[in-house]
């Protein structure tokens, strides 16, 4: 297969196959462009506008506070929609605030529930707001510190002074993904817990949280789950683990009757004790109508077609352009996410150029190109454009001008 050449009859002899083809239609995809950064902001899912625009019109403007007896649902009944995405079970997913506030909690909560043990681990290359997170939360306890490891030492480095190991599954520069199930258990064997943020693999990826005994989870919702701009984020945490859990940030809405108005807190039972303030019901809404995109998807599929868009991204550009650029991202697609990266010491003027033509990408620091496939709305025809046109752009050496 790989030494056959990639043409566009070929990519759209995948497209008549694509079992995914018709999700498509679920989404506003604008003309002339090739969207490669679902992974950045989602596209907008179809049945959006007229969701916010019933929940403004009708639900804010004519219910007005009585709405609430439907919104305040809205956090749990969101989070099992995701659960179903995640390999969650029902009542295991909440959506509330955002990632890197959501991810500070559970890092407390989890040394809370690991006294006597000094070290959170965490690799030295996860996403800058993790580490300001796990930093800054570790801070706030005696004596603990943070283990900032090499991602292939992840493993050798979990000993029993472990409290909980916190990493991102999918890296945000290189698309690299970890083993979380593997991981996992070693965390476990050495009597550590397992955070993972999921932000570059929910919606893109087959997860199992459940099969992989993962302990808890944050992910935001705007990426490939296309929740849109600043969407709440979600939180997962194992059932058994649910009422042994304090959230270091109480506050009445996790409370068990936030309308009794007690003085003294009493935490809702399960999820729930995780939510602390009043729900974002706007981002709610357009989230949960969002992920009706999903509906009737199967997230195997999703994972194939994630893998042969990037298998045949690389392999169209590689033929082309093959020279001018490193992959950086891992060439097995088994240890890869749903992007591709492309490095290159003008990157940065090489995305300029891409997206002038139309196709967008973006650009991560030092000379990363970013391309990111979101399998539910995009087609191999496109995908194939977009690395013909990246072999144009060097071509012409479009970057220099
Ligand atoms: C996108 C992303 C975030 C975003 O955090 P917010 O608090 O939602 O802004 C956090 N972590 C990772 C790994 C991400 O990719």
């Amino acid at each position: 297969m790989a030494s056959l050449e990639w043409t566009l009859t070929r990519a759209e002899a995948l497209d008549e196959s694509d079992v995914l083809a018709a999700v498509r239609e679920r989404f506003f995809v604008p003309e002339g462009i090739v969207y490669l950064d679902g992974n950045s902001l989602g596209a907008l899912p179809r049945s959006v506008p007229e969701a916010l625009k019933s929940v403004v019109e009708r639900d804010w403007g004519v219910g007005i506070v009585r709405s609430w007896e439907e919104w305040m649902g809205l956090p749990r009944s969101v989070g099992d929609k995701i659960a179903e995405l995640i390999g969650a079970h029902e009542g295991e997913v909440i959506a509330l605030d955002t990632t890197t506030i959501a991810l500070s909690k559970l890092i407390g909560a989890a040394l809370k529930l690991r006294p006597g043990r000094s070290v959170v681990l965490t690799a030295e290359n996860n996403f800058p707001t993790d580490l300001y997170a796990i930093s800054a939360v570790a801070a706030l306890f005696e004596r603990i510190e943070v283990r900032h490891v090499a991602p292939e030492d992840i493993g050798r480095s979990i000993d029993d002074s472990v409290a909980a190991m916190c990493l991102t599954h999918v890296d945000f520069r290189t698309g690299a993904m970890l083993d979380m199930a593997g991981l996992t258990s070693s965390a476990h064997e050495a009597g550590a817990l397992a955070i993972w943020d999921l932000c570059h693999s929910a919606g893109a990826l087959s997860l199992n949280c459940g099969r992989d005994r993962v302990d808890m989870a944050v992910g935001c919702s705007y990426k490939y789950l296309n929740g849109g701009p600043g969407a709440p984020a979600f939180v997962y945490v194992r059932h058994e683990l649910q009422e042994l859990l304090q959230n270091p940030l109480p506050g009445w809405m996790g409370h068990e009757a936030p309308f009794e108005f007690a003085s003294s807190y009493r935490p809702a039972l399960g999820i729930g004790r995780l939510m602390t303030s009043t729900p974002p019901v706007l981002g709610l809404v357009a989230l949960d109508a969002a992920l009706d995109a999903f509906e009737g998807v199967s997230m195997q599929d999703v994972r194939e077609k994630s893998i042969g868009l990037s298998e045949m991204f690389i392999e169209a550009v590689f033929e082309r352009v093959g020279m001018e650029f490193e992959l950086a991202s891992p060439r097995d697609p088994a240890m890869r996410g749903s992007q591709v990266s492309l490095s290159h010491p003008r990157s940065y003027e090489i995305v300029q150029a891409l997206i002038a033509r139309g196709v967008i990408a973006d650009f991560r620091p030092p000379e990363i190109c970013r391309f990111g496939f979101a399998p539910l709305y995009l087609s191999y025809a496109e995908v194939f454009l977009a690395a013909e046109t990246v072999a144009l752009v060097m071509d012409g050496r479009e970057y220099e001008t």
